[in-house]
């Protein structure tokens, strides 16, 4: 790790959070956002400068990865969050309960019976979010915006002890359009407004990434996940 390459991490940092404050202003937005640092494919070196800057929420979205990174003595005895954002398979699952405090891309009651079973084993308490397919982009995860009724009955007809429901996330359609990647936004917000009267602790809408994490606070986003616009260009050779 260059001085260059921490001071580079620090800036990027102090320049998002700077823009997310100058728009939560401008528009005078009532919810509170959070910034979540995406590190895959970046070392824990990286991590650890984002930890420096005072980020205490990360994500990563595979299983192996955020395993061996997070397993690095520059994380011992600090405090952090850290959530699983990507397609969740289910013989992972049990994995991921070691690791993750949250998994943010459940769209199938079998993963959350996978996740459960082995939170209940363990002893941990796992909050979760519905991933939901906004875009309809087949080649995406997440449950269709029609099935998420049907699959929320689903799995709150199994009752699981140790998992908790706290919210929806989304990636936004893969668009310049400005206007479709609202209108995604705005979609699922309604969705997460019509869910809070439902349950308790029904607080986190996550949308929102390094090229439209205004358009997602613009319609509601309690949560970004940015990644490139803190850390870089992701080089997927190196994992
Ligand atoms: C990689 C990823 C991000 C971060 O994307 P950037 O465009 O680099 O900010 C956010 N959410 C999910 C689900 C991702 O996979």
């Amino acid at each position: 790790m260059t001085q260059q390459r921490a001071n580079e991490i620090k800036d990027n940092i102090k320049h998002i959070q700077d823009d997310m404050a100058e728009i939560a202003a401008k528009y005078n937005l009532p919810q509170k956002t959070t910034l979540m640092a995406v590190t895959k494919t970046f070392p824990a070196e990286d991590v650890a400068v984002a930890l420096e800057s005072g980020l205490t929420l990360f994500g990563e979205n595979r299983i192996q990865e955020a395993y061996s990174k997070f397993q690095n003595d520059v994380f011992k005895d600090k405090t952090f969050d850290l959530h699983i954002i990507g397609h969740l398979q289910r013989n992972k699952a049990a994995h991921a309960v070691e690791v993750m405090s949250m998994c943010q891309s459940i769209d199938k009651n079998e993963t959350l019976a996978a996740i459960n079973d082995k939170a209940v084993k363990l002893g941990k308490q796992i909050d979760y979010l519905i991933e939901v397919n906004t875009s309809y982009e087949p080649q995406k995860s997440g449950v269709a915006p029609d099935m998420l009724d049907a699959l929320l009955d689903e799995i709150g007809e199994a009752n699981y002890s140790n998992c908790h429901i706290r919210g929806l996330m989304t990636v936004g359609p893969l668009t310049d359009n400005a206007m479709q990647i609202g209108h995604a936004f705005a979609n699922l917000q309604s969705m997460f407004i019509r869910l809070q009267d439902k349950y308790d602790n029904f607080d986190i809408l996550s949308m929102g990434m390094s090229d439209d994490y205004k358009l997602a606070m613009l319609e509601g986003s309690t949560l970004v996940r940015i990644g490139s616009a803190l850390f870089g260009h992701r080089d997927y050779s190196k994992k």
